[in-house]
């Protein structure tokens, strides 16, 4: 126990117990994922200011998922937002972020900060409401709302410090068709041009670490500069970005702060394994946290599944946490219903993402009996083993109580074959 303690210690106040009772849930030995936690490789963020059961992120962990919520200013309706919050929690979410921009800020945050999950904010959203616009940002009052988000509970940060004179030199050297597609990433450039400074989180950010392990606080280093169509996938600014991330995450780990890297928008499909696995070892195997990636950019409307494809992928080559796309992504603001489909869809490619974590020859003992309970023509059981099971039950209760179901009907491959295989085996039984 004194070891686990000192383990977990160097990285954040977070408690052996709750280690070990998070180590319980993943499957995992507390001290080793002490230890990983101790290396940088999982984080559990935890704020102590706030009691929910936590959940960890990273290696060897079950792949989790986060659901974006949150007013804008063309549409504000706070409850709605909470009733969209507690949808996704009920629907597989592990974590919530409020991006609320439109309404009483503080209050909105308070409410989400009731429910019993993880919960995450953007603090520059705020900042740039209380200033008027990104211009009028100044560093002070940037760490100011980033110290009252520590203080109200939040347990990770989106802080979009990578967004440096540097990475805006990549962007325009190397011009992209979208630009800056990441909001917190746009209101830091707008601040930077405007202001002819740099980024405050970058030229703070031993400044914004204090703060940080102060209120043991996970920061979540925003991907400002990622790819907001194929095209612009293999420009410049994004690599820039991720080698300034990659030092950042270094002196995180050191001053004892948790740390995660966002990353990496729209790219092909063909170029995600490469991304994952050169963000992974640049940031030495911090825990990733996807945004995207968004696969094709001619799916609106589908982008939930697109984002499920690019996500899946994603943690094959080591991604760790998801980010729910809802079919209104690119769209509109989401309503109620477009967050259950988004977390749907989104926790299915969670799963699929641990399916292809896990080692050679492990066996999925849900998987197992799935595919026992379909051999067996018994739809009870699938049902209850199904991620989903309400809908699938929905589906095939349309044509009535059938033994089979009507895509084959009495043509039933699998009533067939059992049958022939029952017969073959009487009369073995009679000889
Ligand atoms: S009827 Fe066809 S689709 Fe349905 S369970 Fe049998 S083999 Fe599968």
């Amino acid at each position: 126990m004194v070891l686990m303690d000192l383990l977990v210690r160097r990285c954040s106040r977070t408690t052996p117990r709750i280690v070990s009772v998070v180590a319980q849930s993943e499957g995992i030995e507390p001290e080793r994922m002490a230890r990983a936690i101790a290396a940088g490789r999982i984080v559990i963020p935890k704020n102590p200011n706030r009691k929910h059961v936590p959940c960890a992120i990273g290696e060897g962990c079950h792949v989790k998922v986060n659901v974006n919520i949150g007013t804008s200013g063309p549409h504000c309706d706070p409850a709605l937002e909470i009733r969209k919050a507690k949808a996704a929690i009920s629907n597989g979410a592990d974590a919530i972020m409020d991006l609320s921009t439109g309404g009483n800020l503080l209050s909105i945050r308070k409410k989400i900060l009731t429910l019993d999950t993880t919960v995450g904010t953007v603090p520059v959203y705020e900042a740039v409401r209380r200033a008027g616009n990104a211009a009028d940002v100044d560093a002070d009052l940037l760490f100011r709302v980033i110290r009252e988000h520590c203080r109200q509970g939040v347990d990770f940060l989106t802080l979009h410090c990578g967004v440096n004179r540097q990475a805006l030199a990549a962007l325009r050297a190397d011009p992209r068709v979208m630009g800056v597609v990441s909001r917190g990433g746009a209101f830091h450039c707008a601040m930077m041009v405007q202001r002819d400074e740099e980024n405050p989180l970058f030229a703070e950010f031993e400044y914004l670490l204090e703060i940080l392990a102060e209120y043991d606080v996970t920061i979540s280093l925003g991907d400002g500069m990622r790819p907001g169509c194929l095209q612009d996938a293999e420009k410049l600014a994004k690599s820039v970005e991720y080698v300034t991330l990659g030092t950042l995450a270094q002196k995180a780990l050191a001053a004892g702060v948790q740390r995660m890297i966002e990353g990496p928008g729209h790219m092909p499909l063909n170029q995600v394994g490469y991304n994952v696995r050169m963000i992974k070892e640049i940031t030495g195997n911090a825990p990733l946290y996807l945004l995207g990636p968004i696969v094709t950019d001619l799916a609106p409307g589908y982008d939930h599944v697109v984002t499920a494809i690019g996500g899946a992928t994603a943690c094959m080559h080591g991604a760790d946490f998801l980010c729910m796309v809802s079919p209104s992504e690119h769209l509109a603001l989401p309503l109620e219903k477009d967050i259950v489909e988004g977390t749907r869809i989104a926790r299915i490619a969670a799963h699929i993402g641990d399916t292809a974590r896990r080692p050679e020859g492990y066996r999925d003992k849900r998987e197992v009996a799935m595919a026992n309970a379909r051999k067996d023509l018994d739809w009870k059981e699938q049902f209850r083993l199904a991620l989903y099971g309400d809908v699938a039950q929905e589906i095939h209760a349309r044509d009535g109580e059938l033994d089979t179901c009507s895509m084959c009907g009495d043509l039933c491959a699998i009533k067939v074959v059992k049958e022939i295989f029952e017969e073959k085996g009487r009369k073995k039984k009679k000889k």
